[in-house]
């Protein structure tokens, strides 16, 4: 019930499945196995294998296979939604799908070694520097991490239990309290992403945790300044005299947020006690109401329950309305993994 041309319709959240190819172990282990999927690219469509002869056959906004550049993942699923972030609206990149499928290989590789390998943040960083002006724009950004859910500054660790306020009047969702970073060029850019890294991992390990545990948030506000008449920020007035007034420079906020969610594997509940319980609990709920989420704004539902997860809350003005989301399902091609990759696969289609 979608085609390509929805992008330019906000509200509905656009979804991609990203393959990542065999690695080195499942090329070997699997060697006589098929692939648990088969793409058709072209047709915009992905075939799950059921058992000898039957599949299954769904259809998303966009079908990227193994080989699909990290520049084309980039242009499909996140740079429709960077454009409209400067052109003033908020916006939500996230990646969905079970730890090692490529989340967060997708969204926040660095690319050091070789520039063609930077991820979704960087590319988008790079596309915000150069579409606004340092003289009169800014570039800002904050880093969290959301871990039972408890929000932690990633750039100041120190900094727990960050609380999420909503302006009642304008809806606007905002974290006071995280460390805000300007951003002048792509070096500091990547510096803090690297800063932030190093501290989830920290983090972590003291906990005794993985960072697939948690969710890792980045947050990039830009604020232009825009040439508006009195009309615009006066016009309920109805004062007929703003024909003759001169417009007037007006600063304009918007907010890209991108989402390296935890990973979707079906944790288990039964047998896990104590921390690890709560632990699947907390990833159960936020990562249920974010579908909850998705699903009722795929259904068009007058009520989207936001207020059910603090995920769901910190995502709530950049997701839906006005706003511009898309979501990138990652699998993986093992047939051992088949259970995982069906459950990551009806996530994103019950997303359409
Ligand atoms: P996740 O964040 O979902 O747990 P990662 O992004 O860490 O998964 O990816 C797991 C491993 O697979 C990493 O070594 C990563 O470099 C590799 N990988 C993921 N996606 C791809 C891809 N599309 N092409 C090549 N290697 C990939
Ligand atoms: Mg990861």
């Amino acid at each position: 019930a979608s085609n390509k041309d929805d992008h330019a319709v906000p509200g509905r959240v656009r979804v991609a499945v990203r393959l990542r190819p065999r690695n080195a172990e499942e090329s070997a282990a699997d060697a006589d196995f098929a692939d648990c999927v088969e793409l058709q690219p072209e047709l915009k469509r992905l075939k799950l294998r059921k058992n000898n002869w039957d599949t299954d056959t769904y259809e998303f906004d966009d079908v990227l296979t193994e080989y699909a550049s990290q520049k084309r993942v980039y242009e499909v699923v996140a740079k429709p939604v960077v454009e409209s972030v400067l052109d003033g609206y908020n916006g939500t990149v996230m990646a969905y799908g079970q730890t090692g499928t490529g989340k967060t290989f997708t969204l926040g590789r660095l690319g050091e070694e070789d520039t063609s390998d930077r991820g979704i943040m960087v590319r988008a960083m790079e596309d915000i520097l150069a579409d606004i002006s340092l003289e009169t724009d800014s570039v800002s950004v904050s880093y969290l991490q959301l871990y039972m859910e408890t929000l932690q500054d990633l750039l100041d660790p120190a900094n727990d239990n960050i609380p999420i306020v909503e302006d009642p009047k304008t809806g606007d969702v905002s974290v006071p309290r995280a460390t805000v970073v300007d951003i002048k060029d792509q070096l500091s850019f990547l510096e803090l992403l690297r800063v932030g890294e190093a501290h989830r991992i920290a983090a972590n390990t003291k906990l005794n945790t993985e960072s697939s545990r948690s969710h890792a948030i980045l947050m990039v506000n830009v604020k232009r300044c825009v040439m508006g008449s009195e009309d615009n920020v006066s016009s309920e007035n109805g004062d007929p005299s703003h024909l003759t007034k001169p417009s007037r420079p007006l600063v304009r906020k918007s907010k890209l947020v991108v989402v390296d969610l935890a990973g979707s594997e079906r944790i288990q509940k039964s047998g896990s006690e104590g921390h690890m319980l709560e632990e699947a609990k907390c990833i159960n709920l936020s990562l249920s109401a974010l579908g909850k989420c998705i699903n009722s704004l795929a259904e068009n539902s007058s009520h989207v329950p936001f207020r059910d997860s603090k995920l769901t809350r910190l995502l709530r003005d950049s997701f839906g309305g006005s706003a511009r989301t898309s979501l990138i399902v990652t699998i993986g091609p093992s047939p051992r993994h088949r259970g995982e990759t069906s459950s990551t696969i009806l996530f994103g289609q019950r997303a359409m």
